[in-house]
Order: C-alpha cells, then sequence, then structure tokens
C-alpha cells in the first residue's frame, strides 16, 4: 500500500496508507493510529485557493452535528482540520474527516427501494425505520442549514444509511459553504436533475453563484417522499399530459403532483397507496411539490420536516398479524396487508435501531452505542449485533 506522511496545522505529523479509494478529486487515506478519522488528499490539478479558502472556512463554520455530543457518532462527515504536505504549512494536501464504514453505511436508496431492501433487511427495516431515516436526514440539513451552509447537490448518493437508521452527509467539500467570519459564500458547482427545483433547470452552476436553500428544502422534499412512498418519485405519474414526456426530469419541470385531487394525471402503478401518507404530512408535500412547484418560499423547512416527522413517529401502529407492517395512526386497518406485493415480509431477524434527539437537547440514555457503526448494543452483550465491533475496543 502506497503511504504518505502529511502535518496538520498545529503541525502534527500524520502517517497515511491508500485505501484504495478515490474519486475525481482526490483520495482517502486510513490514518495510522486513528480508525475513527480518515483523510481525503487532493489531487494536485484540482486545488485552488478558492478551495483551500473553502475547506478552511469549513473547518471553522462546523455545523452542530445532532448526534455527535449525544451518543459520538457523526452524521455529518464534514472536515476536521486541513492537512499539508510539509511541515512548514505551505503546501495544502486535504483534510481529515470521520471515517464512515461503507459497508454499514449504504447509499439511501439501498434502503428505500423495496427491491434492494427486502433482498437485505427482510421486512425488518419497517416504515417506522424508513421515517426514522427520513427524520435523521431532516436534523443533519436542519444542522447544516442552521449554521448558515446548503448542501447544495442533495440526493440519493450522498446521503448513506445504516441498517439500525443513523444516516451521515457525506461530500461535504461540495455543499454551500458560508464563512460567518467575512460573509464570503463558497457555492456548490454541481446538481442532480431529479432533485433540482424547476428554476434551477436551465442553471449553468460553473459560471453563476446561485444561492441553494430552496433547492435543499425541494430536494429534501423529494428525499422524504421517496423514503416513504418504497423510492417512488413525487413527480413520476401517467396519463395523456405526461405521455410524451417519458423522463422523472422533465416530469418534474411539468410539475404535476399526481397525488393531489384536480390533476390531470395519475400515481404511477408500482406506487403504493397515498392513504398510508397522514394529512400532516400530506400539508407538507402539497408545499413543496403543488405551491413549492412555482413558488419556492412555499417550500417546507427542514425544521417542519423535522417536527411533523417526530410526531408521526410517536404515534405510528403495529400490525397484529405481521409486526414488520407499520403504519400512520390515521389508518383504521394494516395498509401494508392489502397491498399486492409485501413491502415488509415477516422472514428474518428485527435489526436495531434507534430514534435520535433533536439538536440541541441534551438527553443521554442508559444505553451503550457502537463507537464504530452508532448502532445500540444492550448490556450483556460483547460485541455490537451491527458491525460486530467488540464492545472491550470501543471508546
Ligand atoms: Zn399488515
Ligand atoms: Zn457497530
Amino acid at each position: 500500500m502506497e503511504g504518505l506522511t502529511i502535518y496538520t496545522k498545529e503541525g502534527q505529523r500524520l502517517q497515511l496508507s491508500d485505501t484504495g479509494k478515490s474519486g475525481g478529486e482526490g483520495k482517502i487515506y486510513s490514518i495510522k493510529g486513528n480508525h475513527y478519522n480518515c483523510a481525503k488528499i487532493f489531487y494536485e490539478k484540482v486545488i485552488t485557493e478558492e478551495l483551500i479558502e473553502k475547506v478552511l472556512a469549513m473547518t471553522t463554520n462546523v455545523p452542530d452535528d445532532p448526534t455527535w455530543s449525544i451518543i459520538g457518532y457523526r452524521s455529518i462527515a464534514w472536515p476536521i482540520e486541513v492537512v499539508f504536505f510539509d511541515n512548514t504549512k505551505t503546501k495544502f494536501a486535504g483534510y481529515t474527516m470521520p471515517y464512515i464504514d461503507k459497508k454499514i453505511f449504504r447509499e439511501s436508496h439501498l434502503y428505500y427501494d423495496p427491491t434492494d431492501r427486502i433482498r437485505e433487511f427482510g421486512g425488518t427495516f419497517t416504515w417506522k425505520y424508513l421515517m426514522t431515516s427520513a427524520f435523521n436526514i431532516c436534523n443533519a440539513v436542519l444542522a447544516v442549514h442552521q449554521r448558515g451552509h446548503c448542501v447544495g447537490d442533495l440526493r440519493e448518493n450522498n446521503i448513506l444509511v445504516s441498517p439500525n437508521a443513523l444516516i451521515t452527509l457525506v461530500d461535504c467539500d461540495s455543499f454551500q459553504i458560508r464563512d460567518k467570519d467575512n460573509d464570503k459564500i463558497y457555492y456548490t458547482r454541481v446538481g442532480t436533475g431529479e432533485f433540482l427545483p424547476p428554476e434551477l433547470h436551465s442553471i449553468n452552476f460553473k459560471e453563476r453563484d446561485i444561492d441553494r436553500i430552496y433547492a435543499d428544502r425541494f430536494a429534501l422534499s423529494i428525499m422524504i417522499f421517496k423514503f416513504l412512498m418504497m423510492g417512488v418519485h413525487p413527480y413520476q405519474s401517467k396519463g395523456d399530459e405526461v405521455n410524451n414526456t417519458p423522463s422523472t426530469e422533465g416530469k418534474l419541470l411539468k410539475g404535476l403532483f399526481p397525488y393531489e385531487k384536480g390533476t390531470p394525471v395519475r400515481p404511477p402503478d408500482y406506487a403504493p397507496k397515498y392513504e398510508i401518507i397522514s394529512e400532516g404530512l400530506r400539508i407538507l408535500f402539497r408545499k413543496a411539490f403543488v405551491d413549492g412547484h412555482k413558488d419556492p418560499f412555499e417550500r417546507p423547512t427542514a425544521k417542519q420536516w423535522l417536527d411533523a416527522l417526530a410526531k408521526e413517529i410517536d404515534n405510528l401502529k403495529e400490525c397484529k398479524s405481521n409486526r414488520y407492517h407499520v403504519y400512520s395512526n390515521h389508518l383504521e386497518k394494516c395498509p401494508w396487508c392489502k397491498m399486492a406485493i409485501d413491502y415488509f415480509p415477516n422472514n428474518l431477524q428485527q435489526s436495531h435501531q434507534i430514534i435520535l434527539p433533536q439538536p440541541g437537547s441534551k438527553e443521554v440514555e442508559l444505553v451503550l452505542w457502537c463507537s464504530n457503526c452508532g448502532c445500540a448494543i444492550e448490556f450483556d452483550f460483547n460485541n455490537c449485533p451491527n458491525c460486530s465491533m467488540l464492545v472491550s475496543e470501543m471508546r
């Protein structure tokens, strides 16, 4: 394995080894003697003054990670320290950040896509887990927004989810960053069509500085919809109006949300019945996808989603014939029992799940959490049930 020596701002020497993981901008290294963090080292060709300034601004404008102070687990893979190739700190190399185990934390679509989810978890990753994941995403996005930043390119690949519904926002160096010391904003230069609001579809982000807060609210609403509606995109639909618009992106631009009365389109056949969604959440989806299609100010904030989801999670009901059928309190009968596909079949062991406290709350429960993956561990266990790390090896 290729090794590398780098230096922190304080002059501490770090010994790195290649992990074999790389992206368009750089490589990820493990740090000798530190299992909790890793280092991203940029390729020389992508290093610019703006990048250096941006990463520095990130290390001094850190969002208040909702899970860090409470369970010692990071929901945002934010840069920790800037690192240099030389100990005189003239040659910028990259930064250290929390190490996220990609065997445990996986891209969000593997959870909300029913085929992938059932293959991995059977029915155990219930609607409550899906809703909890959505809640945890809102919590992390809220922390980013509260610091004056935006995710920018919020989409399924930069949200990772663990089997116990913990989440991590990754690729943070592409976020929109506000340096509060000088009010300078570093903009996001990328976008993803299926998550971008209509007003930004023809924008060249490389050339224009666009504040992404309303785009974040739109994309967040789409992510929540996907988690609760078995991976279906809110603008996917069928009917004469969209016959000539096969792509999801094209349908998004048309703005016909098929779950509202009076729209000329219908939900696709593979969508679950919208009755699973309570009126409280429907109001927010309406604001996001009907009113908010034209008017960015109508889109619900991360905080509004967080509050609405917290209320829902507290009131979910369990089906009497299958305990993995969890459903909203407004329904009399289990909706999952009636569907042609069993989205939550009862054929595997239930895994662990936790609901995270809201930012700012200092509630600590007397439960042990795995320092590696955040999973809850019962007192008589020697290993984490999720990643099997030994309790004796944890912090
Ligand atoms: Zn049922
Ligand atoms: Zn674990």
